[in-house]
Protein backbone atom coordinates (compact mmCIF):
# COMPACT_ATOMS: atom_id res chain seq x y z
CA UNK A 1 0.00 0.00 0.00
CA UNK A 2 1.25 3.30 -0.62
CA UNK A 3 0.81 5.51 1.93
CA UNK A 4 -0.52 8.92 2.34
CA UNK A 5 2.00 10.14 4.22
CA UNK A 6 5.31 8.96 5.37
CA UNK A 7 8.51 9.83 7.15
CA UNK A 8 11.47 10.38 5.87
CA UNK A 9 14.43 9.13 8.04
CA UNK A 10 18.06 9.51 7.05
CA UNK A 11 21.60 7.60 8.41
CA UNK A 12 22.03 11.36 9.94
CA UNK A 13 19.09 10.94 11.94
CA UNK A 14 20.03 7.60 13.35
CA UNK A 15 23.27 9.38 14.38
CA UNK A 16 21.70 12.60 15.86
CA UNK A 17 19.54 10.07 17.98
CA UNK A 18 22.52 7.68 18.80
CA UNK A 19 24.35 10.46 20.12
CA UNK A 20 21.74 11.19 22.22
CA UNK A 21 21.57 7.97 23.35
CA UNK A 22 24.95 7.82 24.98
CA UNK A 23 25.14 11.46 26.05
CA UNK A 24 23.99 12.24 29.64
CA UNK A 25 20.57 13.52 29.14
CA UNK A 26 17.53 11.49 27.19
CA UNK A 27 15.37 14.28 28.62
CA UNK A 28 15.74 18.18 29.99
CA UNK A 29 19.25 17.75 28.52
CA UNK A 30 20.51 20.80 26.27
CA UNK A 31 18.97 19.51 22.84
CA UNK A 32 15.96 20.84 23.18
CA UNK A 33 17.19 24.45 23.90
CA UNK A 34 18.93 23.61 20.94
CA UNK A 35 15.71 22.55 18.70
CA UNK A 36 13.98 25.72 19.87
CA UNK A 37 16.80 28.19 18.85
CA UNK A 38 16.75 26.67 15.68
CA UNK A 39 12.76 27.42 15.26
CA UNK A 40 13.09 30.62 16.79
CA UNK A 41 16.19 31.12 13.85
CA UNK A 42 13.49 29.60 11.23
CA UNK A 43 10.41 31.09 11.67
CA UNK A 44 11.64 34.87 13.48
CA UNK A 45 9.90 34.23 16.48
CA UNK A 46 11.52 35.13 19.50
CA UNK A 47 10.37 32.29 21.52
CA UNK A 48 9.98 28.73 20.81
CA UNK A 49 8.24 25.85 23.90
CA UNK A 50 8.84 22.29 22.84
CA UNK A 51 6.56 19.84 23.59
CA UNK A 52 5.50 16.24 23.37
CA UNK A 53 2.73 16.60 20.53
CA UNK A 54 0.72 19.42 19.25
CA UNK A 55 -2.12 18.51 21.17
CA UNK A 56 -0.11 19.57 23.94
CA UNK A 57 1.05 22.87 22.58
CA UNK A 58 -2.59 23.80 21.85
CA UNK A 59 -3.39 23.15 25.22
CA UNK A 60 -0.64 25.46 27.13
CA UNK A 61 -1.68 27.70 24.85
CA UNK A 62 -4.67 28.26 25.58
CA UNK A 63 -4.12 27.90 29.04
CA UNK A 64 -0.91 31.02 28.46
CA UNK A 65 -3.97 32.70 27.39
CA UNK A 66 -6.16 31.87 30.04
CA UNK A 67 -8.71 30.09 28.67
CA UNK A 68 -11.26 28.86 31.00
CA UNK A 69 -14.58 27.69 32.36
CA UNK A 70 -17.26 30.46 30.69
CA UNK A 71 -14.97 31.49 27.89
CA UNK A 72 -15.52 30.16 23.93
CA UNK A 73 -12.64 29.23 21.10
CA UNK A 74 -13.67 29.35 17.99
CA UNK A 75 -12.13 27.31 15.26
CA UNK A 76 -13.35 25.42 11.76
CA UNK A 77 -14.90 21.83 11.55
CA UNK A 78 -12.30 20.88 8.80
CA UNK A 79 -9.36 20.02 10.95
CA UNK A 80 -8.22 17.68 13.59
CA UNK A 81 -10.20 17.01 16.73
CA UNK A 82 -7.22 18.38 18.95
CA UNK A 83 -7.70 21.99 17.33
CA UNK A 84 -11.49 22.45 18.99
CA UNK A 85 -10.94 19.94 22.32
CA UNK A 86 -8.00 22.18 23.88
CA UNK A 87 -10.86 24.67 24.74
CA UNK A 88 -12.58 21.59 26.63
CA UNK A 89 -9.33 20.90 28.18
CA UNK A 90 -9.46 23.93 29.46
CA UNK A 91 -13.45 24.03 30.94
CA UNK A 92 -14.27 26.38 27.65
CA UNK A 93 -16.29 25.64 25.10
CA UNK A 94 -16.42 25.48 21.05
CA UNK A 95 -17.91 26.84 18.81
CA UNK A 96 -16.88 26.85 14.63
CA UNK A 97 -16.66 28.98 11.82
CA UNK A 98 -17.47 27.43 8.42
CA UNK A 99 -15.03 27.07 5.52
CA UNK A 100 -14.30 28.89 2.29
CA UNK A 101 -15.58 26.19 -0.27
CA UNK A 102 -12.16 27.39 -2.46
CA UNK A 103 -9.52 27.76 0.12
CA UNK A 104 -11.15 25.08 2.35
CA UNK A 105 -9.48 27.24 4.98
CA UNK A 106 -11.58 29.13 7.87
CA UNK A 107 -13.93 31.67 5.79
CA UNK A 108 -13.35 35.38 7.03
CA UNK A 109 -16.60 36.56 5.44
CA UNK A 110 -18.19 34.06 7.85
CA UNK A 111 -16.09 34.71 10.32
CA UNK A 112 -17.21 38.63 10.43
CA UNK A 113 -20.90 37.87 10.30
CA UNK A 114 -20.59 35.48 12.96
CA UNK A 115 -18.65 38.08 15.33
CA UNK A 116 -21.10 40.72 13.90
CA UNK A 117 -23.54 38.51 15.71
CA UNK A 118 -21.45 37.54 18.95
CA UNK A 119 -21.10 41.01 19.54
CA UNK A 120 -24.84 41.91 19.88
CA UNK A 121 -25.46 38.55 21.92
CA UNK A 122 -22.43 39.25 24.27
CA UNK A 123 -20.65 36.19 23.45
CA UNK A 124 -17.69 36.88 21.71
CA UNK A 125 -15.02 34.15 21.44
CA UNK A 126 -11.79 34.84 23.71
CA UNK A 127 -9.86 32.56 21.40
CA UNK A 128 -9.56 32.16 17.39
CA UNK A 129 -8.15 29.05 16.41
CA UNK A 130 -7.35 29.14 12.38
CA UNK A 131 -6.27 25.93 10.57
CA UNK A 132 -3.58 25.99 7.97
CA UNK A 133 -5.35 23.06 5.69
CA UNK A 134 -3.15 21.01 3.91
CA UNK A 135 -0.02 23.60 4.40
CA UNK A 136 -1.62 26.22 3.18
CA UNK A 137 -2.07 29.86 5.43
CA UNK A 138 -5.34 31.11 5.94
CA UNK A 139 -5.86 34.84 5.59
CA UNK A 140 -4.05 36.00 8.77
CA UNK A 141 -3.85 39.54 8.22
CA UNK A 142 -7.68 40.07 7.40
CA UNK A 143 -7.85 37.50 10.62
CA UNK A 144 -5.61 39.28 12.78
CA UNK A 145 -7.42 42.95 11.83
CA UNK A 146 -10.98 41.19 12.95
CA UNK A 147 -8.92 40.27 15.85
CA UNK A 148 -8.21 43.72 16.85
CA UNK A 149 -11.98 44.84 16.21
CA UNK A 150 -13.31 42.47 18.44
CA UNK A 151 -10.84 41.97 20.85
CA UNK A 152 -9.96 38.11 20.73
CA UNK A 153 -6.64 36.39 20.49
CA UNK A 154 -5.46 34.39 17.66
CA UNK A 155 -3.94 30.59 17.97
CA UNK A 156 -2.43 29.54 14.39
CA UNK A 157 -2.61 25.68 13.88
CA UNK A 158 -0.19 24.94 11.50
CA UNK A 159 0.25 21.71 11.98
CA UNK A 160 -0.16 21.70 8.59
CA UNK A 161 2.17 24.28 7.58
CA UNK A 162 5.70 23.70 8.91
CA UNK A 163 8.15 25.17 6.15
CA UNK A 164 5.51 27.20 4.62
CA UNK A 165 5.65 31.03 4.25
CA UNK A 166 2.76 33.69 4.14
CA UNK A 167 2.76 36.83 2.63
CA UNK A 168 6.83 36.63 1.88
CA UNK A 169 7.73 35.52 5.98
CA UNK A 170 8.05 32.15 7.18
CA UNK A 171 5.23 30.60 8.92
CA UNK A 172 5.31 30.38 12.69
CA UNK A 173 6.89 33.90 12.96
CA UNK A 174 3.17 34.58 14.69
CA UNK A 175 3.25 38.17 12.40
CA UNK A 176 -0.39 37.57 12.82
CA UNK A 177 -1.25 36.09 15.67
CA UNK A 178 -0.11 35.54 19.83
CA UNK A 179 0.97 32.13 19.18
CA UNK A 180 1.52 29.39 16.55
CA UNK A 181 1.68 25.70 16.74
CA UNK A 182 3.18 23.29 15.02
CA UNK A 183 2.95 19.54 14.84
CA UNK A 184 5.69 16.53 14.28
CA UNK A 185 3.87 13.72 13.97
CA UNK A 186 5.72 11.01 11.42
CA UNK A 187 2.86 12.02 8.98
CA UNK A 188 3.42 16.05 9.07
CA UNK A 189 6.45 17.57 7.50
CA UNK A 190 8.94 16.43 10.10
CA UNK A 191 9.08 14.30 12.79
CA UNK A 192 10.46 14.07 16.11
CA UNK A 193 7.92 10.52 16.69
CA UNK A 194 5.40 12.56 18.50
CA UNK A 195 5.90 15.88 19.34
CA UNK A 196 4.93 19.67 19.06
CA UNK A 197 6.09 23.43 19.49
CA UNK A 198 4.30 26.52 20.60
CA UNK A 199 6.25 29.61 19.53
CA UNK A 200 5.61 33.33 20.39
CA UNK A 201 7.04 36.89 20.18
CA UNK A 202 4.98 37.16 23.85
CA UNK A 203 7.86 36.27 26.43
CA UNK A 204 5.15 36.29 29.28
CA UNK A 205 3.28 33.89 26.89
CA UNK A 206 6.32 31.78 26.36
CA UNK A 207 6.92 31.63 30.34
CA UNK A 208 3.52 30.44 31.40
CA UNK A 209 3.79 28.13 28.40
CA UNK A 210 6.86 26.93 30.18
CA UNK A 211 5.25 26.45 33.47
CA UNK A 212 2.56 24.28 32.23
CA UNK A 213 4.70 21.93 30.05
CA UNK A 214 6.50 20.98 33.11
CA UNK A 215 4.10 20.58 36.18
CA UNK A 216 3.90 24.25 36.67
CA UNK A 217 7.11 24.15 39.10
CA UNK A 218 10.08 26.97 38.41
CA UNK A 219 13.32 27.26 39.55
CA UNK A 220 13.03 31.06 38.78
CA UNK A 221 13.59 32.67 41.39
CA UNK A 222 11.06 35.74 40.15
CA UNK A 223 8.31 33.30 39.45
CA UNK A 224 8.79 32.52 42.79
CA UNK A 225 6.45 33.42 46.29
CA UNK A 226 9.16 32.93 49.00
CA UNK A 227 12.39 33.79 48.51
CA UNK A 228 14.60 31.24 46.81
CA UNK A 229 15.63 29.05 49.75
CA UNK A 230 18.59 27.26 48.10
CA UNK A 231 19.55 25.73 45.20
CA UNK A 232 17.72 23.09 45.85
CA UNK A 233 14.56 24.88 46.21
CA UNK A 234 11.69 25.13 44.09
CA UNK A 235 7.91 25.93 43.90
CA UNK A 236 5.08 24.83 41.99
CA UNK A 237 2.78 28.18 40.91
CA UNK A 238 0.08 26.71 38.69
CA UNK A 239 -1.05 23.48 37.74
CA UNK A 240 0.88 22.16 34.92
CA UNK A 241 1.33 18.78 33.50
CA UNK A 242 4.15 16.40 32.05
CA UNK A 243 4.12 17.51 28.45
CA UNK A 244 7.86 17.64 28.24
CA UNK A 245 10.03 16.66 24.69
CA UNK A 246 12.80 13.86 25.28
CA UNK A 247 16.62 15.38 24.02
CA UNK A 248 16.05 12.18 21.92
CA UNK A 249 13.30 13.61 19.83
CA UNK A 250 14.48 16.89 19.85
CA UNK A 251 17.75 15.22 18.54
CA UNK A 252 15.89 13.67 15.99
CA UNK A 253 13.83 17.23 14.71
CA UNK A 254 17.40 18.90 15.28
CA UNK A 255 18.54 16.99 12.04
CA UNK A 256 15.45 16.99 10.33
CA UNK A 257 15.47 20.79 10.45
CA UNK A 258 18.67 20.51 8.33
CA UNK A 259 16.15 18.79 5.07
CA UNK A 260 12.72 21.15 6.19
CA UNK A 261 13.43 22.98 2.85
CA UNK A 262 14.40 19.76 1.09
CA UNK A 263 11.13 18.26 2.15
CA UNK A 264 9.17 21.25 1.14
CA UNK A 265 10.23 21.69 -2.32
CA UNK A 266 9.85 18.00 -3.29
CA UNK A 267 6.37 18.36 -1.44
CA UNK A 268 5.82 20.97 -4.41
CA UNK A 269 7.10 19.04 -6.94
CA UNK A 270 5.26 16.27 -6.27
CA UNK A 271 1.74 18.74 -6.30
CA UNK A 272 2.78 20.31 -9.54
CA UNK A 273 2.86 16.48 -11.24
CA UNK A 274 -0.32 15.82 -10.06
CA UNK A 275 -2.23 19.07 -10.66
CA UNK A 276 -0.79 18.38 -14.29
CA UNK A 277 -1.45 14.78 -14.25
CA UNK A 278 -4.78 15.57 -12.83
CA UNK A 279 -5.59 18.00 -15.23
CA UNK A 280 -8.07 15.64 -17.66
CA UNK A 281 -9.94 14.40 -14.74
CA UNK A 282 -13.17 15.45 -13.66
CA UNK A 283 -12.08 16.13 -10.33
CA UNK A 284 -11.43 19.35 -7.66
CA UNK A 285 -8.16 20.32 -7.37
CA UNK A 286 -6.26 21.99 -4.28
CA UNK A 287 -6.53 25.36 -4.41
CA UNK A 288 -3.49 28.07 -4.80
CA UNK A 289 -3.60 31.27 -3.02
CA UNK A 290 -1.20 33.96 -4.27
CA UNK A 291 0.74 35.05 -1.75
CA UNK A 292 1.45 31.40 0.46
CA UNK A 293 4.15 28.82 -0.17
CA UNK A 294 2.74 25.73 1.17
CA UNK A 295 4.09 23.23 2.60
CA UNK A 296 1.73 20.63 0.76
CA UNK A 297 0.90 17.92 3.98
CA UNK A 298 -2.28 16.82 2.12
CA UNK A 299 -2.70 16.95 -1.56
CA UNK A 300 -7.15 16.21 -1.43
CA UNK A 301 -8.98 16.19 -4.49
CA UNK A 302 -12.43 17.09 -4.30
CA UNK A 303 -15.31 13.78 -6.03
CA UNK A 304 -17.69 15.32 -7.44
CA UNK A 305 -20.83 13.59 -7.81
CA UNK A 306 -22.16 10.95 -10.02
CA UNK A 307 -18.77 9.39 -8.53
CA UNK A 308 -18.91 8.50 -5.24
CA UNK A 309 -16.13 9.15 -2.79
CA UNK A 310 -16.67 6.33 -0.46
CA UNK A 311 -16.94 3.82 -3.72
CA UNK A 312 -13.73 5.27 -5.48
CA UNK A 313 -11.88 5.18 -1.79
CA UNK A 314 -12.73 1.47 -1.80
CA UNK A 315 -11.65 1.02 -4.92
CA UNK A 316 -8.13 2.94 -4.62
CA UNK A 317 -7.50 1.27 -1.33
CA UNK A 318 -7.84 -2.18 -3.70
CA UNK A 319 -5.25 -0.86 -5.95
CA UNK A 320 -2.76 -0.43 -3.38
CA UNK A 321 -3.46 3.35 -3.07
CA UNK A 322 -3.94 4.67 0.69
CA UNK A 323 -5.83 7.29 0.14
CA UNK A 324 -7.38 8.98 3.03
CA UNK A 325 -10.10 11.40 4.21
CA UNK A 326 -8.77 14.85 5.87
CA UNK A 327 -11.00 15.65 7.45
CA UNK A 328 -14.57 14.43 8.80
CA UNK A 329 -16.08 17.27 10.28
CA UNK A 330 -15.27 17.92 13.99
CA UNK A 331 -18.63 19.34 14.81
CA UNK A 332 -20.19 15.88 13.64
CA UNK A 333 -18.01 13.42 15.74
CA UNK A 334 -20.79 12.11 18.25
CA UNK A 335 -18.68 13.79 21.24
CA UNK A 336 -19.56 17.37 19.55
CA UNK A 337 -23.40 16.17 18.68
CA UNK A 338 -23.71 15.50 22.26
CA UNK A 339 -23.03 18.89 22.92
CA UNK A 340 -25.67 20.20 20.78
CA UNK A 341 -24.02 20.55 17.22
CA UNK A 342 -25.72 18.91 13.99
CA UNK A 343 -25.72 18.18 10.36
CA UNK A 344 -26.75 21.09 7.93
CA UNK A 345 -24.89 24.07 10.87
CA UNK A 346 -21.58 23.95 8.69
CA UNK A 347 -22.47 23.35 5.58
CA UNK A 348 -19.59 23.85 3.13
CA UNK A 349 -16.88 22.09 6.03
CA UNK A 350 -19.63 19.24 5.71
CA UNK A 351 -19.88 19.17 1.64
CA UNK A 352 -15.75 19.29 1.79
CA UNK A 353 -15.91 16.08 4.10
CA UNK A 354 -18.49 14.29 1.62
CA UNK A 355 -16.08 14.71 -1.16
CA UNK A 356 -12.54 14.97 0.15
CA UNK A 357 -10.17 12.38 -0.91
CA UNK A 358 -6.66 12.63 -0.02
CA UNK A 359 -3.65 11.31 -2.46
CA UNK A 360 -0.21 10.13 -1.26
CA UNK A 361 2.23 12.70 -0.78
CA UNK A 362 5.70 12.41 0.21
CA UNK A 363 9.17 13.34 -0.09
CA UNK A 364 9.82 9.69 -1.27
CA UNK A 365 6.88 9.11 -3.30
CA UNK A 366 8.51 7.99 -6.32
CA UNK A 367 7.32 8.98 -10.02
CA UNK A 368 6.06 5.35 -10.42
CA UNK A 369 4.01 5.30 -7.57
CA UNK A 370 2.20 8.69 -8.52
CA UNK A 371 1.57 7.48 -11.80
CA UNK A 372 0.30 4.28 -10.43
CA UNK A 373 -1.88 6.61 -8.03
CA UNK A 374 -3.22 8.49 -11.12
CA UNK A 375 -4.33 5.92 -13.49
CA UNK A 376 -6.00 3.84 -10.47
CA UNK A 377 -7.99 7.23 -9.56
CA UNK A 378 -8.84 7.55 -13.45
CA UNK A 379 -10.08 3.75 -13.12
CA UNK A 380 -11.95 4.49 -10.39
CA UNK A 381 -13.69 7.72 -11.64
CA UNK A 382 -15.07 5.96 -14.67
C1 LIG B 1 -1.87 16.49 13.53
C2 LIG B 1 -2.68 17.64 13.94
C3 LIG B 1 -2.84 18.04 15.28
C4 LIG B 1 -2.32 17.22 16.42
O1 LIG B 1 -0.98 16.95 16.33
P1 LIG B 1 -0.29 15.93 17.35
O2 LIG B 1 1.16 16.33 17.29
O3 LIG B 1 -0.55 14.57 16.81
O4 LIG B 1 -0.87 16.15 18.69
C5 LIG B 1 -3.53 19.19 15.55
N1 LIG B 1 -4.09 19.91 14.57
C6 LIG B 1 -4.00 19.55 13.28
C7 LIG B 1 -4.64 20.40 12.25
C8 LIG B 1 -3.32 18.39 12.93
O5 LIG B 1 -3.26 18.02 11.65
Amino acid sequence: MIPYGRQDISEEDIEAVERVLRSDFLTQGPVIPAFERKFCDYTGANHAVAVNSATSALHIACLALDLGPGDILWTVPNTFVASANCAYYCGATVDFVDIDPDTRNMDVSALEAKLDGAAHAGCLPKIVVPVHFAGQSCDMRAIAELAKRYGFQVIEDASHAVGGSYADKRIGGCQFSEITIFSFHPVKIITTGEGGLALTNNAELAERMDLYRSHGVTRDASLMESPLKGPWYYEQVALGFNYRMTDLQAGLGLSQMQRLDAFTKKRNELAQTYNSLLQELPIGLPHQSFDTYSAWHLYTVLIPQPANRDVVFQEMREKGVGVNVHYIPVHLQPFYKKRGFKEGMFPYAEAHGNKTLTLPLHPNLTAEQQTHVVSALGEAIS
